[in-house]
């Protein structure tokens, strides 16, 4: 066995991997992949292996036999059969009890409990390793603290080779994330088995030489859910069975997005098991793709602020992947294609962003455990220069061969790590090292967020997901002055807006032509210094991003951009003057809070609006109190108030200290209320509806609803249809997006074949805490578009977003709004630039009137008309036709006196063009100026609209409107274009939402009719 040498240069590998990647996978041979004759064989166990595997090419030698043990118990003491049997799908309470009967009967396995789901269910980490590693797993966690934080070993090379050589790395194993993906529990069982009790050569060698740490099952919720749909269907043969609905409490696949955002238990448990185990590889796996794509290769571009030592350890790893499993003559191994690695939102990316090593593969499942015949597309049986011996095109395939595969890629992996674990437990301590030498190196030094951000609890949260993080965030004790390097290629374009710390007032002078002009922070200023060892995932989340139009990518495969300084409406300001980390700081210890409490004394409270979001959670805590909400700016004692401001009443001090203390908001007491025009803000009563065709997208929504404590009943599109008066129950409806069409939503599923039940039954104990249907189904109907139109025409408000902005549209309840037809569009999850149009509605209170970066993931684009049937006629305007004199000019009709040409005013694209008297001679179809549709904010000029990631075809979206309120007899619809509520990313954009709901039956305040 050859073994890099610890003290081989990176750059030497680097270099062969970039050259012949194949040389590469010579330098790693590995122990022989066999068997140890001497060991007996379960020979039962093995006999059902060959039974459950297809063809004999879909298995390996180090998974084609099961090592028999007196002492430790296969998976078939939990499974009653083998691993991967057909009809086998473990709950995730049966793989934990097989793990704790692992543990109970081997030194050489320990199960720790890693946290639990929002449903209550555990997660669990199982250690295999040698009896020696399993004994010192402390002793070694020490050692990789100090690889991982090389700061406490003075950044000294020496000391950490003298660290490498006594240390035995970890790799972690995560699966099925993904509950359709259901093979991996199965899997993994018998993989720790495997681990535990197999004596031969190449086994041995990953246990003496790493721990492996497996989380079986990620989405705990899910996989019960899926286990519970699983066991229906074959409780009912012959009928079609549901379609798991719902995976996690909140969302689906995207469970795999939240790797910056935290928002889950499951992430932030792998992430916490991630640091609190100094891992190396964080390995996830998942199931789409025949048979075994090891996609974290994959394609460009590759996320841009990654250490190059990683994307080359992809290289290393994947290759040698490749190369192995091509030996064992398994077909449909690769590891190009089209995946790009951009985002840093998958799980397996908070090792990427943490100087880790993030893995993933995709293997082929069956969505269950039944063996069926697989028929593939010539995209993925044809042979490719990266996949040599491609997928079968046509092929019974079993949850054994998934598993087969998963472990025997698995082993490859574990083996050429365990191999090779000095030379990657170096890297690691490269890769730590070089994000705190990040101020010297490419920079920045610092992220500054200033104490005087007019959102102290935006800005705390924003802190606070950092901190959870394990970044490091400090403190100014004194005001601080940088040199501003004002480069170009540092900001991006914002013509409309001077940086945000350009706006400092403590600067004094106003030489604006100076343009190295300092940036200047109060005390009490945040600094996120860079040079810390998880500086980097600070960078990934604060920076901003550009996705080139005619980037060769064309499959993007998730978000272009996500900077979450902008979509958190928090300033944040890129430093590069090292200066910046010799500034008076302290370390902020403990949980980062924004400063709340009641100052002075009276009965009336005043609290100024500036959209931080707990400042909804406290309307709903005193639900029975007075708001008022100004509808006016105002001041108090010099104090300045934004529209929008609350005044409250009706509630103690004391109760109000407490709420605003917890909550970071700081109330006003006066003995009496200001003199400005207020009227009511509501805590209404919420229903937020969703359909049986998908939940994805709506659970974002009901996450921050949750965790902000505004309450909702959580309705189907069925409920909807079947009660004709909505308005008893509710006063605001939210339909989240859905991503479905309208006639989806209405029709829903097809009415062949049986009902589709989800509901708690003794077969599928899990199906509850969401909702319940005997059928799935019938859609809203008719009957349910009928039910919504009286909901708002009795004066409901009714809040739509993206597609289901288009289902209201479509649904005749937006007279004046239509979607235009998008032809060159593109934006692919992008920060885009709006511009507030109509500052004095509700929509828009406590938001500047300043530009607001907002997430938009191609929206409808909306065109308003003051005409039913739409036209935005612009009083007699359009471009002028062909003649004499340039563009500005008029044509002239010879041998007469010019024409007087009637002035005809601009109309800009975010309004409806202007109504002309001759309009309103049989005005059948001109809308009454109180019916019109108000666009409240709009999307930025072309020539800046783009804040982060990719736009092309900008022109089609710019200017046009981004959120319209739209009366409809006597209540509202509300549209929104962007995506108010997306990944936990976009904390800046809830408030669009919330004053809405908040002023539900006041949306007409500060409303400037037509004169006609
Ligand atoms: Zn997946």
């Amino acid at each position: 066995m050859a073994i890099i040498k610890t003290k081989l240069c990176a750059l030497g590998v680097i270099l062969l991997a970039i050259a012949v990647p194949a040389v590469v996978a010579q330098t790693v041979t590995m122990v022989r992949p066999q068997r140890d004759p001497s060991q007996p064989v379960d020979e039962e166990y093995t006999k059902k292996i060959k039974e459950y595997t297809t063809e004999k090419f879909f298995n390996s030698p180090l998974t084609d036999y099961l090592p028999a043990s007196k002492s430790v118990p296969t998976p078939k003491a939990v499974l009653g059969d083998i691993a991967g049997a057909p009809g086998k799908l473990p709950y995730a309470e049966d793989v934990y009890k097989y793990m704790r009967m692992l543990e109970k009967a081997s030194p050489r396995v320990k199960v720790f409990s890693i946290g639990t789901t929002e449903e209550g269910r555990e997660m669990i980490a199982v250690a295999v390793s040698s009896e020696a590693n399993i004994n010192q797993l402390a002793a070694n966690r020490e050692r990789l603290a100090k690889l991982a934080d090389p700061r406490t070993i003075g950044m000294n090379d020496d000391e950490a080779d003298k660290i490498v050589a006594a240390s035995t790395p970890i790799y972690y194993i995560t699966g099925t994330i993904h509950s359709t993906e259901t093979g991996s529990p199965t899997a993994l069982m018998e993989l720790a088995y495997r681990l535990t009790v197999d004596e031969s050569e190449y086994y041995k060698n990953i246990r003496n030489n790493l721990v492996t740490l497996i989380t079986p099952v990620v989405e705990v919720d899910g996989r019960d859910r899926m286990v519970d749909i699983y066991n229906w269907h074959l409780a009912n043969p012959g009928k079609n069975w549901p379609n798991l609905l719902y995976w996690g409490h909140y969302v689906a696949h995207d469970n795999n997005r939240d790797a910056m955002s935290l928002s889950l238990k499951l992430t932030q448990n792998v992430l916490n098991t991630y640091r609190n185990w100094k891992v190396q590889v964080l390995h996830d796996l998942h199931e789409s793709v025949p048979y075994l794509y090891d996609n974290t290769v994959g394609d460009q571009p590759y996320n841009a602020w990654l250490d190059p030592i990683l994307t080359d350890e992809w290289q290393i790893i994947g290759w040698n992947n490749v190369s192995e499993m091509t030996k064992f003559g398994m077909p449909g191994v690769f590891t190009h294609g089209t995946f790009d690695t951009w985002s840093p939102s998958y799980l397996m990316f908070i090792a990427a962003s943490h100087n880790g090593i993030s893995r993933l593969y995709e293997t082929f499942g069956n969505a269950g455990a039944d063996t069926i015949e697989r028929t593939l597309s010539p995209a993925d049986y044809s042979r490719r220069w990266y996949k040599q011996n491609p997928p079968l095109p046509k092929t019974m395939w079993s949850q054994r061969n998934n598993n087969n595969y998963q472990e025997s890629a698995l082993l490859i992996s574990l083996g050429h790590f365990a191999t090779n674990g000095k030379y990657f437990l170096r890297n690691f301590y490269l890769k730590s090292k070089n994000s705190i030498l990040k101020p010297t190196q490419a920079g920045p030094a610092a992220y500054v967020f200033p104490a005087d951000d007019p959102r102290p609890g935006g800005q705390a949260q924003l802190l606070r997901l950092l901190q959870a993080q394990g970044c490091e965030v400090s403190r100014a004790t004194a005001a601080f002055t940088v040199a501003s390097p004002v480069k170009k290629s540092d900001k991006p374009d914002k013509p409309d807006k001077p940086d945000a710390a350009d706006k400092k007032p403590d600067t004094a002078d106003k030489k604006d032509a100076d343009k190295s002009a300092a940036l200047s922070f109060p005390a009490g200023t945040y600094i996120v210094r860079m040079d810390q060892p998880y500086s980097r995932i600070a960078d990934m989340m604060l920076d901003y991003q550009y996705w080139a139009p005619d980037d060769p990518q064309k499959d993007i495969y998730d978000d272009t951009a996500w900077t979450f300084g902008e979509l958190n409406n928090v300033k944040t300001v890129r430093v590069t003057d090292a200066k910046v980390l010799a500034v008076p700081m302290e370390l902020v210890r403990g949980d980062i809070r924004a400063t709340g409490g009641v100052t002075g004394t009276g009965q009336t409270f005043v609290i100024n609006h500036n959209t931080d979001n707990e400042l909804i959670t406290l309307r709903y805590r005193f639900r029975n109190a007075s708001f008022d909400t100004a509808e006016e700016p105002f001041e108090v004692a010099g104090q300045k108030f934004n529209r929008g401001s609350f005044i409250i009443r009706g509630v103690s001090a004391d109760e109000l200290t407490k709420a605003t203390t917890e909550l970071g908001l700081k109330a006003y007491a006066a003995d009496s209320p200001p003199t400005v025009k207020t009227h009511p803000a509501k805590a209404p009563r919420i229903a937020m509806m969703h359909t049986w065709l998908s939940t994805q997208d709506e659970g974002w929504w009901r996450l921050e609803f949750d965790r902000l404590g505004v309450p909702y009943d959580y309705i189907s599109t069925q409920d909807v249809s079947a009660n004709q008066n909505l308005n008893s129950k509710y006063d605001v409806i939210i339909f989240a997006p859905v991503g479905r069409g309208t006639q989806s939503i209405i029709e829903g599923m097809p009415m062949y074949g049986n009902p589709l039940p989800w509901k708690v039954t003794p077969l599928t104990p899990n199906l509850g805490k969401t909702d319940e249907t005997d059928d799935m189904r019938p859609g809203l109907g008719l009957s349910g578009v009928k039910n919504i139109q009286d909901f708002v025409a009795r004066g409901g408000l009714f809040i739509a977003a993206n597609d289901t902005a288009e289902f209201a549209i479509e649904t005749g309840m937006t007279r004046g709004v239509s979607v235009q037809p998008q032809r060159n569009l593109k934006v692919t999850g992008s920060v885009l630039r709006s511009k507030p149009v109509d500052v004095a509605s509700p929509i828009l209170y406590g938001y500047p009137a300043d530009d607001l970066s907002i997430f938009c993931a191609g929206g409808p684009i909306f065109n308003v008309s003051n005409f039913v049937g739409g036209g935005r006629r612009g009083g007699g305007g359009g471009s002028r036709l062909t003649g004499r004199g340039s563009v500005g000019h008029g044509d002239l009709v010879h041998n007469r006196v010019p024409d007087e040409v009637p002035d005809s005013p601009k109309v800009n694209p975010w309004e409806p063009g202007t109504v002309r008297p001759e309009d309103l001679r049989n005005g059948i179809n001109v809308i009454p100026p109180a019916m019109r549709p108000r666009v409240i904010l709009r999307w930025g000029d072309n020539s800046s609209l783009l804040v982060s990631g990719l736009l092309d075809g900008g022109g089609e979206m710019a200017q046009k409107p981004a959120i319209v309120d739209v009366p409809f007899d006597k209540g509202h619809v509300v549209l929104y274009s962007n995506l108010p509520f997306w990944r936990a990313e976009t904390q800046g954009s809830y408030f669009l939402v919330f004053n809405a709901i908040m002023n539900y039956d006041n949306l007409n305040a500060g409303r400037k009719l037509a004169e006609r």
